[in-house]
């Protein structure tokens, strides 16, 4: 193989180690917020339920405050009936306090129901409590671990950025500016094998004079559709042909 190539070879090799790293890195801060998300929508619904259980709970008060007032109104009737001579009066003071007792009655019927919604909304409150706190161990752990993979996965990138300078640096600098344009524009598959007469990464079928002049390995040859910098790898064990 043309030493230059084998060169290029390595410094690709090490750049694609590298944007492997660099992916890693991106789904671990993918995977964080997922989890940060999973985390702050079962506390969501833990705040919904005691918001839940709160309201419940109002209601019921405002029900024993009417209540109370129900009482006082017939404290009230009670005390006038005592005072009045007025028979006429009397009953209708003994109707407005069988009235009070009717409305005490559904109030406290009503009270009775808020209080079993009470119960339910307990449950509910227990049960995300529980989701909420399994949530949080959960996405601490697993956020602790992507924490630790990312320093790795960093400081590997940070020396092999080292190395691929290295690499690179055995390049002549116009072979070396053709190398990087070409990991800008494909990504770490800038320098291919020629398999079958065929350009390792467009697949357009090569013309047969550029496949001669590889297969010569005298010289840098690049695919005329997409400008890769093509190879013929004499190493590769040949296909048994019939
Ligand atoms: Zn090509």
């Amino acid at each position: 193989m043309l030493p230059i190539i084998e060169k290029l070879l390595e410094l690709q090799d090490c750049d694609r180690q590298i944007i492997r790293n660099r992916q890693r890195i991106d789904r671990i801060a993918s995977d964080r917020t997922a989890l940060e998300s999973q985390e702050s929508n079962s506390l969501s619904e833990l705040n919904e339920a005691r918001k839940n259980a709160h309201a419940i709970e109002s209601q019921r008060k405002e029900l024993e405050l009417e209540t109370d007032s129900q009482q006082e109104l017939i404290q009230k009737y009670s005390q006038q009936q005592l005072q009045t001579k007025k028979n006429q009066e009397y009953r209708a003071l003994a109707n407005e306090i069988v009235q009070c007792r009717k409305t005490i009655s559904d109030l406290e019927d009503r009270q009775l129901e808020l209080m079993e919604r009470f119960d339910g909304a307990q449950e509910t409150i227990e049960s995300a409590k529980q989701k909420a706190e399994y949530a949080n161990k959960l996405a601490t752990e697993k956020i602790r671990q992507l924490a630790e993979k990312d320093t790795e996965l960093r400081s590997e990138v940070d020396r092999l950025q080292a190395e691929r300078e290295q690499l690179a640096q055995r390049l002549e600098l116009p072979v070396r500016q053709q190398y990087e344009r070409l990991l800008k524009s494909k990504g770490g598959d800038g320098i291919v094998d020629v398999g079958q007469g065929v350009c390792g990464g467009c697949h357009v079928k090569l013309p047969v004079q550029i496949v001669i002049t590889c297969k010569g390995q005298k010289e840098i040859v690049h695919c005329p559709n997409c400008g890769r910098i093509v190879y013929y790898d004499d190493k590769r064990p040949a296909l048994v042909e019939d």
